[in-house]
């Protein structure tokens, strides 16, 4: 047996009831062979990166054969995309293989996505491109190096199985990783179903398997809920604190434990623009950076509709108020860090709103902009010219100046500030641009660049010298570059 199937389980959710899922037999790739690894996700499963990936855990993680005893689920779900109800939508192209015990106590779900068509597959083929599962399978690992929560990726196997997207593209296998794959849009799809008891024993496998702790409060159903937005919030807080953009906010995508989850034309910020757009297909901007804690909230109150069943309405509606302070406060904590203030006042909105107004009106660039931040001193000294990367440098000065009063008043050591900082605001994020390169190195043959790229993000806040391509300006042909939803 490989090694990736001894001390795989049953996954919890195999013991749901058949409405939950479809049995489905993975299809195989033509000449599958490993793209990337992660060492991290190995070692987390308890797995060793050296000696496991051997040819029997890749006939599994690529999809050749099913793992020993355990047939594979696509799971029922359904959701609302781009803000209109969408019926049933499913794992089209994932299969749950099943669960291992990870090295931080929790159990996490195996799940190949790409391996096949499933009866949830619609007009897809089941197939996710290298291209698309490159850019996942990296930002998987880099959103877990930031520190946000995240469904993780352990490996990557390519093939030259040809698929057909805008053109003939070769086709992957991800294998995604987490304690949970549960979306809101499995809620919502028992409930437009008109099945309370599913929706009930949904409801009841998500709180006994991932919030134990509700099950002690008065209202079971209620203080899961309020679980839930208060995880929401705090993500999409380290979203707009780090400048992720999701791209596809849809119910379907968005995970009950509160992770990032379905990367697909996702975006870090380059220049720093609350308009920002990444996805190509989104022509109203829906999903526009600045939108997403509104988003989120749209998805809460979604998922609230789909929960009426179980939870009162007062309940609900007070639950759905949370969002907006929990929110608040968690978009205080992130940006007072990334300011390096000891302490949060309120007119400190004043000054972070307008260093931001001003990084938008000027086109800084939002990573580097707070990582030169960091060294600025309560004198006001610039060492890394954080004002180059403004236009217009006299304007960023006069924010310097405030900001330097502010950091007196803070009273705290110019180098244990700088250095809490450098921990907060990352000097390498996954800027499309990158991913690109390491997409068209890939698409010619060569995986190392995937592998140096995932390395450097698995510790974005340490500066190297050996990762300094990655940590520059992007360059003029990054922004033509363009995701869809095509993947
Ligand atoms: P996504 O936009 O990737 O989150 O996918 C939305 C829905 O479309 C989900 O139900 C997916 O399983 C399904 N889907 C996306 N791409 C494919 C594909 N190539 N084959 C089958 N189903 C797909
Ligand atoms: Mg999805």
């Amino acid at each position: 047996m490989s090694a990736i199937e001894t001390g795989l389980h049953s996954p919890r959710y195999a013991a749901l009831p058949p409405i939950f899922y479809r049995v489905v037999a993975p299809q195989a790739l033509n000449e599958p062979h490993w793209a990337a690894i992660s060492p991290d996700c190995a070692r987390l499963l308890g797995l060793d990166p050296a000696h496991d990936f051997d040819d029997d855990t890749l006939a599994v993680l690529a999809g050749s054969r099913p793992p020993a005893r355990l047939p594979p689920l696509a799971t029922a779900y359904s959701g609302h995309q781009f803000g209109v109800w969408a019926g049933q939508l499913g794992d089209g192209r994932a299969l749950l293989l099943g669960e291992r015990d990870g090295q931080d106590g929790q159990r996490h779900e195996i799940q190949l996505k790409g391996a096949g068509s499933t009866p949830f597959s619609r007009m897809g083929d089941g197939r996710a491109v290298l291209r698309s599962s490159i850019r996942e399978f990296l930002c998987s690992e880099a959103m877990a190096g930031l520190g946000i929560p995240t469904s993780r990726a352990l490996t990557l196997v390519a093939s030259s199985t040809l698929v057909r997207r805008e053109s003939l593209e070769t086709a992957a296998v991800v294998c995604r990783v987490a304690p949970s794959f549960v979306r809101f849009g499995m809620f919502e799809h028992f409930c437009h179903g008109n099945r309370p008891d599913a929706l009930r024993q949904l409801a009841d496998h998500v709180i006994a398997a991932h919030f134990p702790e509700c099950q002690q409060a008065e209202q079971p159903y209620a203080a899961w809920f309020e679980q839930v937005i208060a995880a929401s919030a705090r993500l999409v807080a380290d979203w707009q604190a780090v400048g992720f953009c999701h791209g596809v906010l849809n119910t379907d995508n968005m995970s009950i434990l509160g992770l990032t989850l379905d990367y697909g034309p996702f975006g870090f910020l380059d220049g720093f623009d609350p308009e920002h757009i990444c996805n190509h297909s989104d022509h109203q901007g829906r999903y526009a950076f600045r939108r997403q804690p509104h988003i989120v909230y749209w998805n809460l109150q979604r998922l609230a509709a789909a929960l009426w069943p179980l939870i009162r309405e007062e309940r609900l509606l007070q639950a759905l108020e949370t969002f907006q302070p929990t929110l608040e406060a968690a978009l205080a904590s992130r940006m007072q860090a990334k300011l390096g203030l000891q302490h949060w006042q309120d007119d400190d909105w004043t000054l972070l709103t307008d260093l931001l107004d001003l990084m938008a009106a000027q086109g800084a660039d939002h990573t580097l902009t707070w990582r030169r931040l960091c060294a600025v001193t309560a004198h006001g000294d610039d060492p890394e010219h954080c004002r180059d990367l403004f236009l217009d440098r006299a304007s960023f000065d006069t924010w310097r100046q405030r900001y330097a009063v502010r950091l007196q008043q803070d009273g705290q050591p110019d180098a244990q500030r700088s250095a809490a900082m450098r921990q907060i605001n990352p000097c390498y994020v996954l800027r499309n641009h990158l991913a690109e390169l390491a997409i068209q190195a890939a698409q010619a043959g060569n995986y190392q660049e995937i592998n140096r790229l995932r390395a450097c993000l698995s510790d974005p806040f340490t500066e190297r010298p050996e990762y300094a391509d990655y940590a520059g300006l992007p360059p003029d042909w990054a922004h033509t570059l363009s995701v869809s939803c095509s993947s």
